[in-house]
């Protein structure tokens, strides 16, 4: 289970980035996602936290890595 650095929270969700799916819009719909940018850039966090709103964790390791990844 992920924590927040900042707070310790452990309620994390993730950040999605680009187009969503409909599935992807429910799980906005419900926080368990939350909506980045449209578009993505090697600073962007991965994750944010519910608790005290820490964006972290970068997404430049995945740009490095196979990022196309259509199923969630
Ligand atoms: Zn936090």
């Amino acid at each position: 289970m992920k924590s927040c650095p900042k707070c310790k929270s452990n309620m994390i969700i993730e950040m999605v980035y680009g187009l969503l799916s409909d599935e992807m819009s429910d799980a906005v719909g419900s926080n368990k996602i939350d909506l980045g940018a449209s578009t993505i850039d090697p600073s962007s966090p991965e994750f944010k936290c519910r608790s005290c709103g820490e964006e972290f964790g970068g997404l430049g390791k995945f740009l490095n890595d196979e990022f196309i990844q259509d199923d969630l």
